[in-house]
């Protein structure tokens, strides 16, 4: 162990040890750690609703009803009534024949690629995808080759003249808030007969007219893009992860998913708090707008101060501290301010690019963005790029 003593060592001499904060009550804009109430600006509880009282009201009722631990993997005991009647509710919501519904987002993934591509095949992924992509294509012994990000004429070069199998990206970049040039990959996909595949966990909820994501956005069919995986634990509040498509598809990932297969089912309780919240993010529309205005009040505020904006439009506002060191100096300054918003390092994000990922939620009240940034405002200007 004394090897992983003088490896930890290193993380923190170049200011890359990361350690968990502990939260006391409620999830929420306003966290309470270590006895100190702060304004969280880096959750992905986009919506505001992960501690909404009709999400715990339907826990609670779902726990009644259906016990808490599910018994079992899906294809065993484990798949219940409500599990179903979500996959049903979300493949309507995405305007899809069938969903299938995973543990987690980064199972999903696994699960996904590795159900899908093999030893041979040759899967493309945007440089910056989730890690959860990333370790899909390795998880299933294809030929993984990264295109630079977001730009469709590298993916057409890395392509070449090859049959590719797979193209795999984040809908919203998950670190840097900025869309997938979505309609150029589906050219290109359909073009060299590959499926292209969008992992939405951050646009869906929260981007187009009705929460339907970057596919809405960007008015693409099923054709376009057959598998759409999409996460529970962000916009929409609890836990878990869906992926949608055909019929053909949701019935391949139950024979081959093997992150599907060999898992115990989420607890049936958490697909009820599921329903509650879809319903919600349907419905209640004022939330989506809100938060477009609180993200719009940010930027006007952010680039009136010379902060280095990025061109992002989403909830996930980065500003790119560059060195690990600054970023962290960066989150311990707003924290001082009673503000909290973790500092992202390297290997999350490319060496160089270390920053602070500002995330905007329906339930950040106007004076909160507005504290944010006075706190922003305290930094010395060099670092500010002024
Ligand atoms: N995909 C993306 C783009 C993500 O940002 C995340 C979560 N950070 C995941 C997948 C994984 O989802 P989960 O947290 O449900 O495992």
């Amino acid at each position: 162990m004394s090897v992983l003593a003088a490896e930890l060592g290193r993380l923190r001499e170049a200011n890359l040890y990361r350690s968990r904060r502990i939260l006391e009550g409620r999830q929420g804009a306003r966290p309470v750690i270590d006895g100190r109430s702060l304004i969280a600006f880096c959750s992905n509880d986009y919506l505001g609703l992960a501690a909404h009282p009709a999400l715990i009201a339907a826990l609670k009722r779902g726990a009644e009803l259906y016990g808490v631990g599910s018994g079992g993997a899906h294809l065993i005991t484990g798949h219940s009534a409500v599990h179903h009647a979500l996959e049903e509710e979300l493949a309507a919501f995405v305007g899809r024949p069938r969903a299938l519904l995973f543990s987690t987002g980064y199972m999903a993934n696994l699960g996904v690629i590795s159900a899908l591509a093999g030893r041979g095949d040759k899967v493309l992924e945007d440089h910056l995808n989730h890690a959860s992509l990333l370790d899909g294509a390795l998880l299933s012994r294809a030929r993984l080759s990264r295109y630079a990000h977001a730009d469709p004429g590298a993916l057409r070069r890395q392509i070449g003249h090859d049959r590719a199998r797979l193209i795999a990206t984040d809908g919203v970049f998950s670190m840097d808030g900025d869309l997938a040039p979505l309609p150029e990959l589906a050219a290109t996909a359909e073009h060299h007969g590959a499926w292209l595949m969008v992992d939405d966990a951050h646009g869906l909820g929260v981007i187009g007219n009705c929460g339907r994501g970057s596919l809405e956005h960007f008015g693409l069919t099923d054709a376009q893009v057959p598998i759409l995986v999409g996460t529970l634990g962000k916009a929409f509040g609890t836990f878990g992860a869906f992926v949608a498509g055909s019929e053909e598809l949701i019935e391949t990932l139950i024979q081959r998913a093997r992150s599907y297969v060999y898992t115990t089912a989420p607890p049936p309780a958490v697909a009820a708090a599921t329903r509650a919240s879809l319903d919600l993010a349907q419905r209640e529309t004022w939330r989506r707008e809100r938060l477009r205005v609180r993200i719009q009040r940010f930027r006007t505020g952010a680039a009136r101060l010379g902060l280095p904006l990025t061109a992002s439009e989403t909830p996930i506002q980065p500003l790119i501290a560059g060195s690990a060191h600054r970023a962290l100096a960066w989150s311990r300054h707003l924290e001082n301010r009673g503000i909290l918003v973790t500092a992202i390092r390297p290997p999350t994000v490319p060496e160089g690019s270390a920053r602070l990922r500002i995330t905007f939620s329906a339930s950040h009240e106007e004076a909160e963005v507005d504290s944010l940034l006075e706190a922003l405002s305290e930094l010395p200007q060099e670092d500010r790029g002024i």
